[in-house]
């Protein structure tokens, strides 16, 4: 079924076979990659091509994070990841995919890039999946299908700039319903309680879990996004990325991170800490009418002229973002969680504009 879905060019590529992905052994004198034998800054190997499949980095996700290391494939950034599943599935101006909005505006980004139709059903007003409108469009699609075809469609959870997270079994249903690939974007699920949809991967040839150390880990710069998938799509994505898109320094990193479990624990109860606490005091200040529940690191708050809101706290050197021209979101600003004395910051400007 998958293999129906795929571009032309990519079913039928010859992936590049890089120095690294050919001799994969422990050898003394490495003449093989056109490398300079010296390097020059203080990280170790900087002068060696890195692995181009972050194989120990792989091991490493598979024990602490519990995604098989059988199933994974490294981006850099999950932003890469998004990009190369279009491009391995969507004949450009022929094939389309499907987002619900308000989401994540990459999606739209790298579809216009690679000029890729893009679809919408909203989410409802509460933000939930609206099933009966999602039903509805995919029925019309099959029915109008011609020569291009809806391949792909995008769901957030938890959801950015809305911040709930979708329940397990809506998404599992939309992975039967559909027959394109459903990608799951994760970022966020360290922070939210709701069930990974990671177990679906066993379960559904066509679904895709994205997943990022971004976030939670703390390691935004390091870009390192992780896809989790059936084999088949996770040697796709891996025949047609560039070989050595994540660094060694990258990848280092990311081990580094990812062996330090306990600490990252502990920053992740004190982020949920201070979502609590904003949750409980921000709804007590007059410019706030409503504060939307979160399974995030940040909160969606509906206020009153968030225009003028957002600039007096510019001017108080406090950026926030503005979400108010999204579906369903006039109104809204979205504060990721800060420390706690940011957040502070932020709590004392919003209770002077209040009061001014
Ligand atoms: C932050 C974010 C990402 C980007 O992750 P990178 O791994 O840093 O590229 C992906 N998806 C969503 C919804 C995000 O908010």
């Amino acid at each position: 079924m998958i293999k129906n879905l795929i571009r032309t060019n990519i079913a039928n590529l010859t992936p590049y076979s890089s120095a690294r992905n050919e001799f994969t052994g422990e050898a003394e004198v490495y003449l093989d990659a056109n490398e300079n034998w010296q390097g020059f800054v203080s990280f170790e190997n900087a002068n060696r091509y890195p692995d181009p499949q972050a194989t120990a980095l792989r091991r490493r996700i598979e024990e602490v994070l519990g995604l098989p290391f059988a199933h994974t494939v490294i981006g850099s950034g999950s932003d890469e990841l998004i990009d190369n599943l279009i491009r391995i599935f969507c004949e450009p101006g022929r094939d389309s995919i499907l987002v619900m909005n308000p989401t994540y505006g990459a999606y739209r980004v790298f579809a216009d890039i690679n000029d890729v139709a893009v679809h919408s059903v909203d989410l409802l007003p509460d933000f939930q999946i609206d099933r009966g409108a999602l039903t509805q469009f995919l029925e019309d699609e099959r029915r109008e299908r011609e020569s291009g075809r809806l391949k792909v469609l995008f769901i957030c959870s938890p959801n950015n700039p809305t911040a709930n997270a979708f329940a397990l079994e809506e998404i599992a249903h939309i992975c039967t319903l559909f027959d394109g690939i459903v990608v799951v974007d994760e970022a966020y699920q360290d922070f939210s309680t709701k069930e990974s949809s990671a177990t679906l991967v066993g379960r559904y040839e066509n679904v895709v879990v994205l997943r990022t150390l971004s976030k939670c880990w703390g390691l935004a710069s390091a870009r390192v996004g992780i896809a989790v998938a059936s084999e088949q799509i996770v040697a796709l994505i891996a025949a047609m990325k560039y070989p050595y898109n994540v660094g060694g320094p990258s990848q280092a990193l990311a081990l580094e991170a990812l062996g330090k479990g306990e600490e990252v624990r502990a920053g992740l109860a004190a982020i949920i800490r201070e979502r609590e606490r904003l949750q409980a005091v921000l709804p007590q200040i007059a410019c706030i009418r409503c504060v939307y529940p979160s399974d995030a690191n940040f909160l969606l708050v509906r206020v009153d002229d968030e225009r003028a809101l957002y600039r007096f706290l510019a001017e108080r050197g406090i950026i926030v973002r503005d979400r108010s021209t999204q579906t369903h979101c006039a109104g809204c600003l979205r504060f990721t969680v800060g420390s706690s004395e940011e957040n502070e910051r932020l709590l004392a400007a919003l209770k002077e504009y209040s009061n001014g």
